[in-house]
């Protein structure tokens, strides 16, 4: 039997995987496909640590009020982002050279103001820049860009590399891994659960539920209600070019993320939606990539004069809050959940740490308050 089941093989299943392997559990990861091939392998490779800038205009400074404990998970994850290449002794491409949000007026640089406010009652470094600054520190930027703020501890890394390379630690240190293994029945036992995943019956103590924006199922194989959903999103990519673009760059104008990778593409996306193909998968969405091309190039100029080679579309896991949803479910004992919507790339490692000291009994491994994310007891 072993200690621990993982269902879900993307950042936050093998993250999980390898922190519990590293502590000597016992674990098996079931994943429906193969590793990495949903939200973890598909997403733009953003660091984030500040507040997304849209939905703060669209939900106000309340919400923000009510999303800055999330902060401090991101900036914790950074932190292990840092270290990450070295610990699982892999080139994750991980670099933090500041985050970028730009204004074209003065109310966007209001806006950018008030959630530098917020952000800053969390500790995170945050930083107003005019005109002048701007130009200084980005000289890629258009002339129309009136100011921003930049946030230092932002970044990028390569969401082709960190899972697998999470996954092939864990397997180094005993965690098995079990593809095409789609779970459709859990069930308690004295001890523990019993799992069934295709043909195959596998049975542990407890059971970790990472199956990103098919969370809300597996949970229900229980009858627990969780309330996230999966949105299809989709993001591009140019031809290579020298160097141009150090930062993680947000427009407070549009959505947008844009960055460069390491091999000289710059990744544009920002959560345009794709569109959802009548057979179920996501697809992209002309119009959504020719508004986020616009956003993109009134941004930076310069990308007027690369060609997009790829776009892709991929669900994203969502909750209407924001809020993520860590820790043992409440009147289920043994039965745990990681699940970090929309920004769990950059929350994976950190999260997953947590997630895997809760599975052990032990409190979390940094300093967070954990309540804002816990389920309450029904
Ligand atoms: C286009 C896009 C861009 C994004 N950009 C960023 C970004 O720049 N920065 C950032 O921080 N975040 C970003 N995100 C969000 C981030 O990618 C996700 O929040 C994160 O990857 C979620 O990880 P996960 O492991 O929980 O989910 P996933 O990677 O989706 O993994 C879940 C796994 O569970 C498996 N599974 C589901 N059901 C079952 C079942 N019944 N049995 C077995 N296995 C099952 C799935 O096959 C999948 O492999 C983006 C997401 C998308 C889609």
């Amino acid at each position: 039997m072993n200690d621990v089941i993982v269902i879900g093989g993307g950042l936050a299943g093998c993250a999980t995987a390898y922190y519990l392997a590293r502590d000597g559990v016992a674990v098996t990861v079931l994943e429906r496909s193969e590793l990495n091939t949903q939200a973890s392998g598909s997403n733009a490779g953003s660091l984030h640590a500040q507040i997304p800038h849209d939905p703060f205009v669209n939900r106000g400074p309340q919400w923000a009020r009510t999303f800055a404990p999330t902060i401090g998970l991101l900036r914790h994850s950074i932190d292990v982002w840092r270290d990450l290449p070295a610990t699982l002794d892999a080139d994750l491409e991980v670099s933090l050279r500041g985050g970028l949000l730009v204004a074209t007026d003065a109310s966007q640089m209001a806006s950018i103001a008030a959630k530098a406010e917020v952000e800053c009652s969390q500790g995170l470094e945050v930083r107003l820049l005019g005109r002048a600054d701007v130009r200084t520190l980005a000289p890629y930027l258009s002339d129309t860009i009136v100011g921003g703020a930049f946030c230092p501890d932002e970044g990028k890394a390569s969401p082709l590399a960190a899972t697998l390379a999470y996954a092939r630690a864990a397997r180094a240190l005993g965690a098995r891994f079990v593809r095409h293994a789609e779970v459709t029945r859990i069930a308690p036992t004295h001890d523990g659960f019993e799992v069934s995943a295709g043909t195959e019956l596998f049975r542990a103590g407890r059971v970790v539920n990472a199956a990103g924006a098919d969370a809300g199922k597996i949970a229900a194989l229980l009858g627990i209600s969780i309330d996230v959903q999966g949105f299809a999103i989709q993001v591009a990519v140019t031809e290579r070019v020298g160097p141009l673009i150090p930062h993680l760059v947000y427009s407070a104008g549009d959505k947008l993320t844009l960055k460069q990778n390491q091999a000289g593409s710059i990744l544009i996306g920002g959560g345009w939606p794709a569109r959802w193909h009548s057979r179920g998968y996501p697809t992209t969405d002309p119009d959504s990539l020719e508004r986020n091309m616009a956003v993109a190039l009134a941004v930076v100029p310069a990308l007027g004069a690369l060609r997009v080679i790829r776009t892709w579309a991929a669900v994203v896991n969502g909750t209407d809050d924001w809020k993520p949803i860590l820790g043992e479910v409440p009147g289920t004992p043994g039965f745990f959940i990681n699940f970090f919507p929309w920004m769990g790339f950059t929350a994976g490692p950190a999260v997953a740490q947590i997630v895997a000291s809760l599975v052990q009994g032990k409190p979390a491994p940094f300093d967070v308050d954990l309540s804002p994310f816990l389920l309450a007891s029904a």
